[in-house]
């Protein structure tokens, strides 16, 4: 138990009925990772057991998924009732014949990788980060990089949700594959997710190669072969003086020898760097080409150290791959608004999928984030001149990050939008999991 949060151990009365040992915020305030949003949830709870979690479900009117708290806007954040399981997060097997691992609810990457790896296997891919729970970015959509890779929700083949009667519901891609489309990034909508499976491959090892100062003009004609030069890559930009600032090429290892001096115009760095000038390498991955796993290379920032710069704000965009040059373009327009709220901009690819609320459904993607300062007031000024500037590309939002899209708008762009709500109706009629967020976007 967290004592700086100052919870205390209780057992509460919902309903008529006992929770035992289950953990309850008092009246301390509390935030998401970056500060900028304090929940507004009024009780929270810690559950150490499934079937714990299913009885305050099943007793609670209105109540939220938390994971580890990584999200910009409230989509985790409920007037009620929150509840996290990181009591629960644990590998539970590792199913070497159909190469599936299946986690508790509550994991994060950091804590399920390593075991992955030693078993022979990984993952697909990463975030920048390891720190987020597993449950949580595939309900985002959350992503890396790379034009063979899908976001981090296309990994997984089956899922354990706790619905709203307390009821647990399994989606797997072998039995209810339509459902499971909808189930997997379903925004914290459909119930709390107590277990899940992801597909795996062999292990392998990475090489990191960061090159600096690439002229964006190198990206006119070669777009499509600079984003493709490796397993998964990264361009880091502050939009300052049409210049790429940094090139992250991450590769396996076997398809690195001796590595180029020179990428499209950018010179291969000589010592290990942090994307956000000034700030120290030591949180990040192993660069300079030295061979590591595929989980200390993939993510930029290393578990036990802060990711990216602490106190920050993040949105991000994606659009349709084909119009990932054009759509670069019209944001270096905005470049004298942008680049003094910003710390830094990651421009990333990802492969089209058919997960109903995917922002890649059916369309490979390129996704243009940007880490601001912390700063609301002047980046809500700015998000709706870079929500125009993309709109001729049906742009979307990344669905953890800040946004100021019109409802009516974001959801035209999400075609299988009737499906979703179907989904939700059918497990959720009266709107259990439903927050402010989901009901301002959505409905
Ligand atoms: C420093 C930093 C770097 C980031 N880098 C990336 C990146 O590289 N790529 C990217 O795409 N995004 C990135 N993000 C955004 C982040 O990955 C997403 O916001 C992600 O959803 C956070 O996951 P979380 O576990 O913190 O979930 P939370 O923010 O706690 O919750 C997110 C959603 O998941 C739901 N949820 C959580 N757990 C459960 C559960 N067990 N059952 C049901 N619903 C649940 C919540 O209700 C909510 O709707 C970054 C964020 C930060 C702070």
């Amino acid at each position: 138990m967290n004592k700086r949060t100052f919870l205390k151990t209780s057992s509460l009365m919902v309903g008529g009925a006992f929770l035992p040992k289950m953990i309850l915020a008092n009246d301390t305030p509390r935030t998401n990772w970056a500060g900028n949003l304090r929940y507004s949830a009024k009780q929270y709870f810690e559950p150490q057991t499934i079937a714990e979690a299913q009885e305050l479900v099943k007793k609670t009117p209105i109540i939220r998924g938390l994971g580890s708290r990584h999200s910009f806007n409230s989509i985790a954040d409920t007037p009620a009732t929150q509840i996290s399981l990181k009591s629960m997060q644990k590998v539970l097997s590792i199913d070497k014949a159909n190469k599936e691992v299946t986690i508790e609810g509550g994991a994060t990457y950091g804590q399920i990788c390593k075991e992955i790896h030693e078993a022979g296997f990984a993952l697909a891919n990463l975030a920048s980060l390891p720190h987020i729970s597993v449950a949580g970015a595939c309900s985002t959509g959350t992503h890396g990089s790379g034009v063979k890779n899908g976001n981090l929700a296309t990994s997984v083949r089956a899922l354990d949700i706790i619905t709203a009667n307390g009821d647990i519901v399994s989606f797997s891609k072998n039995e209810n594959t339509e459902a499971l489309k909808g189930a997997v990034v379903a925004l914290g909508g459909l119930g709390i997710v107590s277990n899940m499976t992801l597909a795996l491959q062999d292990t392998f090892e990475m090489k990191q190669l960061v090159y600096q100062n690439m002229p964006m003009s190198a990206l006119e004609k070669n777009f499509e072969s600079i984003v493709s030069n490796g397993y998964s890559v990264s361009l880091f930009t502050d939009w300052r003086n049409k210049n790429v600032n940094q090139v992250w090429l991450k590769k396996r290892s076997e398809d690195v020898s001796t590595p180029d001096t020179e990428y499209f115009g950018a010179k291969l760095a000589t010592r290990n760097l942090h994307p956000l000038e000034g700030l120290s390498a030591e949180n990040c991955t192993g660069q300079m080409g030295v061979s590591g796993p595929w989980y200390e290379r993939m993510p930029h920032f290393r578990m036990g150290f802060t990711p990216s710069s602490g106190k920050e704000l993040q949105s991000e965009y994606f659009v349709p791959f084909e119009h990932g040059y054009e759509a670069m373009m019209a944001i270096e327009k905005l470049h004298e608004k942008v680049s003094p709220h910003l710390f830094i901009s990651e421009i990333r690819t990802m492969t089209g999928d058919d997960l109903w609320m995917s922002a890649n459904y059916h369309q490979p993607s390129v996704a243009f984030h940007f880490t601001w300062k912390q700063d609301w007031n002047a980046v809500k000024q700015l998000l709706p001149l870079i929500e125009a500037q993309l709109a001729p590309f049906n742009a979307r939002p990344h669905w953890g990050k800040l946004f100021t899209m019109n409802p009516k708008k974001l959801q035209s762009l999400i075609k299988p939008l009737p499906q979703f709500k179907e989904l939700l109706a059918t497990y959720d009629p009266k709107g259990k999991f439903r927050n402010p967020f989901i009901q301002q976007n959505l409905y």
